[in-house]
């Protein structure tokens, strides 16, 4: 068998400590290429450039930026950097949890989904900006070793949280719901025009159902989420009949 591939990204970009603690742990697991932003481009979701060119540049071996998106970084390892599909697609260390609907604004995220729907094995790593990158070592070197032993459905990822402080342990989570606070701000420039400032410093508060993300992390857990790419919910297709009056 030949040596395992592993695609490294994120949306923090290359210069991220983040990035190169996971880049140095998944290279015990094999030959590991990181293609990542060549800056900050967290938020982004699955944003590809599709009408702007993209350029990468070779920063060493097998290490490379990227001025496009982080889709944009795993569609070009897919594509043309790597002589073939990669086994791994992981995504990280993300500065900023990812928890709840988070995940539909992530980079990060988005990264890993890519890497999912491309064929390869994928997860996403996130860390309050707050954590320490040291305290997520011995988690991800034990995750790393077992997840090709815990198999996923298709169009499925792990998404994984760690806590602020030292771990106390692991969860598998679902999803919570948060919301934002005062997320748009009005400020006038130099020149006496408005502009506004969206994100700022608001925090989220989160709903903290039992069994989901936030409330684990919170409590010092590391959370594992695994999240379905498939969003169409069975339940209410269930509800046919009431559409059978709305044609004709
Ligand atoms: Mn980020």
């Amino acid at each position: 068998m030949s040596e395992r591939l592993i695609l490294v990204t994120n949306d923090d970009g290359i210069q991220s400590e983040g990035i190169d603690l996971l880049a140095t742990i998944a290279s015990a697991f094999g030959r590991v290429v990181v293609i990542a932003p060549d800056r900050n481009r967290s938020a982004i979701s699955s944003a590809l450039s599709l009408h702007v060119p993209v350029r990468m540049n070779e920063l060493g071996s097998d290490r490379y930026s990227c001025d496009g998106t982080p889709v944009d970084c795993v569609n070009l390892a897919f594509y043309n950097k790597l002589e073939r599909k990669p086994d791994w697609v992981l995504s990280g260390i993300n500065y900023g949890w990812n928890l709840g609907e988070d995940v539909f604004y992530s980079g990060t995220v988005a990264a890993a989904i890519e890497g999912c729907l491309l064929g390869a094995r994928s997860a996403a790593f996130s860390l309050t900006t707050k954590g320490d990158l040291k305290n997520t070592k011995p988690f991800l070197t034990k995750f790393l070793e077992q997840w090709e032993k815990m198999p996923l459905p298709q169009q499925t990822i792990w998404n994984i949280n760690f806590p602020q402080q030292k771990p106390i342990g692991v969860r598998l989570t679902g999803q919570d719901n948060r919301a934002y606070h005062d997320v748009v701000e009005q400020r006038n420039d130099p020149r006496g025009k408005p502009y506004y400032w969206i994100g700022g410093e608001s925090a989220p508060t989160y709903s903290r159902q039992e069994g989901c993300d936030a409330d684990a992390v919170l409590d010092q857990w590391i959370s594992v989420t695994p999240l379905k790419l498939d969003l169409s919910h069975r339940d209410v297709m269930a509800r046919q009949d009431e559409f059978k009056n709305l044609f004709g």
